[in-house]
């Protein structure tokens, strides 16, 4: 098979980075295009000396229109109203739309719903191994465990994290009501403060923790009578949610226009 044409926008982010040497690594695919903002100040430097690679010859471009025109896949780590605006674009190209982005509302995740009608779009609030099949274990200790059970969900990021919780940690919330079968946004509790009274049975709790360089620590903590159970994950590495990532894109390649997950591209989905 011919390598897979991908672009890399929010190419100078730390994830950006992450993602075009992911790319320059995988001998499935070539990088033909890298986009970031004027403000990044990475716009025109060339996108493999950026991430630490040899020179590629492709310099980052502010144009998303120029980066487009002979990609397949775009992979997209950058901010809710960007990753929108990209959609559009994919959705126009039937392109695969690989969005990492997280802090994405209810308004955002339907027009990435929308544009999966022609794009085949793979979104993830975490592209790892180890924290989709943790989200399969939680659904199944929150069946098997009963609303007795406490659920809280504790992470830490580092401190240039600008939303909470974590996409991870919702991923996880919706992994846990899922398997008690209610809707995470009727259940979920983010934080408390001040007198809240006491804890009200069902509930999901979310805990937000920001400091230093930690890439990302997640615990999910059942908590019953007399007993604590921690079902928990840490990275240790960026580099590997760049290369779930490159993975998601080349899976997509032989599917339909539609929204997946990164239980769809584990073979996850059915555990
Ligand atoms: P970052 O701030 O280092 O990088 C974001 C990049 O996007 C910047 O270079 C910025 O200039 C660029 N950008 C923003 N708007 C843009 C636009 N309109 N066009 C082009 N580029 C634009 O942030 P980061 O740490 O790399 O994280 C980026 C996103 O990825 C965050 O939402 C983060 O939570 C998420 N993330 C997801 C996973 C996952 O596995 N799903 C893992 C790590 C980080």
């Amino acid at each position: 098979m011919t390598e897979l044409r991908v672009a890399v926008v929010g190419a100078g982010g730390r994830m950006g980075r992450m993602l075009v040497r992911a790319v320059a690594e995988e001998r499935g695919c070539s990088l033909v295009g890298a986009v970031d903002r004027p403000e990044s100040g990475t716009v025109g430097q060339d996108a493999g000396l950026l991430a630490g690679t040899p020179e590629l010859g492709l310099a980052v471009t502010a144009d998303p229109e120029v980066a487009f025109a002979r990609a397949e896949a775009i992979l997209d780590f950058t901010a809710p109203a960007a990753t929108v605006a990209y959609a559009r674009l994919t959705a126009e190209r039937g392109l695969i739309h690989v969005v990492g982005t997280t802090g994405l509302g209810p308004g955002e995740l339907a027009a990435l719903r929308e544009a999966s009608a022609r794009a085949r779009v793979v979104q993830s609030g975490n592209m790892s191994l180890g924290v989709n099949l943790l989200a399969a274990l939680v659904r199944k200790a929150a069946a098997a465990l009963g609303p007795e059970w406490d659920i809280e969900i504790v992470e830490m990021h580092h401190r240039h994290k600008v939303d909470a919780p974590s996409g991870t940690a919702l991923l996880l919330g919706e992994a846990a009501a899922a398997g008690r079968e209610v809707a995470l946004h009727e259940r979920s509790v983010r934080g408390r403060d001040g007198h809240t009274g006491a804890r009200r049975a069902g509930d999901i709790g979310f805990a937000s923790l920001r400091g230093g360089t930690v890439i990302g620590e997640h615990a999910v903590v059942f908590a019953g009578a007399g007993e604590r159970i921690e079902l928990g994950h840490r990275a240790e590495d960026r580099a590997l949610f760049a290369r779930g990532a490159v993975a998601a894109a080349l899976w997509a390649r032989d599917r339909s226009p539609g929204l997946y997950g990164m239980a769809d591209v584990l073979g996850l989905a059915d555990v």
